[in-house]
């Protein structure tokens, strides 16, 4: 016997740049191969702030935002046969995908050519809306769900479906590690994660923050060196230096300075989606072969794998905890970049 559809209480936007209040969502009945996930805590990234106010445009309202997702299971569909009621999971950016095309198989489902289903502000293959994960419960196909290592405390796990999966992906690709000097501009959720993760890998690790407010943090995470962008001293001093530069940050930058610090053949990794276009003078890439590319979080295995990386060194996120009815008051201070490093909703207030 499987749970019928069902209502489940939630904190959605109403509309677009409406505060998030409390109210219920449906959610469908747990199919054959689904897992009905008691969502336990729910990481509150940029993208939810991003969405919730349409910055990006094309917003789904009323909007459930949370794709850093961290529960137990509750139960399990007839055909399900990676996880049984009680397991510890996950669910990140998105619940499915085509499954067949080049990327889908893969183990790129981000990139899925027919575009994915995202957790929430998407339309599922039947025509539904999504809800993510500011929310008790969840159903989701087996095949879009993680294992949360006994390792990880679940509210310390929960950002690494997003921020952790998100940094992990583009410096692993770009072979962060022993030798290479790796600089994360933003120490905000996505960018301390990403100290973390490429201190973890052997990197040498540098923060370039707009100030350095948040320097002994920086040094503690993990950096090797930590500088305030806010003057031209830092670009000067720094011309030439880092072999990788993965920039987090939630607005438009100044690339052209930042592309100057990278070495001849170095690269520039975008992963923050701003809601305006930037600009670009190509000289800054044309001398010294540099590249400027995006990565967007990462693929269910490279995700599963991302966790057991995580575990196996200690990393969870820093968050701070917060009631549901703290929502939105932390979407002001993840705004005014007065977080640390990450506020992660206890859905049990919901
Ligand atoms: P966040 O916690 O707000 O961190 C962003 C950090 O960027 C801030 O803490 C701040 O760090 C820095 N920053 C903010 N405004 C800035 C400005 N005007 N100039 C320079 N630096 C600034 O946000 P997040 O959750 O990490 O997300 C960051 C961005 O990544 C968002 O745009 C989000 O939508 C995007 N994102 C992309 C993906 C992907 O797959 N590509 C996945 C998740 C999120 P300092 O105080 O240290 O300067
Ligand atoms: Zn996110
Ligand atoms: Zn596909």
């Amino acid at each position: 016997m499987t749970t019928n559809a069902s209502t489940v209480p939630a904190y959605a936007a109403p509309a677009a740049g409406a505060p998030l209040e409390r109210t219920t969502v449906p959610r469908r009945a747990v199919g054959a191969h689904d897992v009905l996930i008691d969502i336990k805590y729910a990481g509150i990234c940029h993208s939810d702030i991003h969405q919730a106010r349409d910055g990006w445009g094309r917003g789904i309202y009323p909007m459930v935002p949370g794709h850093e997702i961290a529960g137990t299971v509750a139960e399990v569909g007839s055909g399900v046969t990676k996880f049984a009621v009680g397991d510890r999971v996950g669910v990140g950016c998105f619940v499915d995908s085509c499954r067949e095309c080049e990327h889908c198989r893969q183990g790129l489902e981000q990139y899925c050519t027919r575009g994915g289903t995202a957790t929430y502000n998407a339309l599922d293959k039947n025509g539904e809306p999504t809800y993510g994960g500011y929310s008790t419960r969840i159903v989701v196909d087996e095949n879009y769900t993680v294992r949360i290592p006994d390792g990880l405390a679940l509210d310390e796990a929960a950002p690494l479906l997003c921020a952790g999966i998100t940094l992990y992906s583009p410096l692993r690709h770009w072979n962060a590690g022993p030798g290479k000097k790796v600089a994360i501009v933003g120490l905000g959720g996505l960018g301390h994660m990403g100290v973390k993760i490429a201190h973890a890998l052997g990197a040498e690790v540098t923060v370039l923050s707009q100030t350095l407010r948040k320097k002994d943090d920086g040094l503690k995470l993990g950096a090797d060196h930590y500088y305030a962008t806010g003057d031209d001293v830092t670009f000067r001093a720094l011309a030439g230096t880092f072999d990788l530069i993965v920039s987090t940050v939630s607005a438009p930058l100044p690339f052209d300075k930042y592309l100057g610090l990278l070495k001849t053949d170095g690269a520039m990794v975008n992963v923050g989606a701003p809601e305006e276009p930037i600009s670009l003078n190509l000289f800054s890439v044309i001398g010294g072969r540099k590249t400027l590319a995006g990565s967007m979080i990462g693929g269910i295995r490279e995700t599963q794998e991302m966790l057991d990386f995580c575990a196996e060194h200690g990393l969870g996120a820093e968050i701070e905890l917060i009631r549901a009815e703290q929502i939105n008051e932390a979407y002001e201070r993840v705004l005014a970049s007065d977080v640390r490093y990450r506020f992660v909703i206890d859905t049990a207030t919901i």
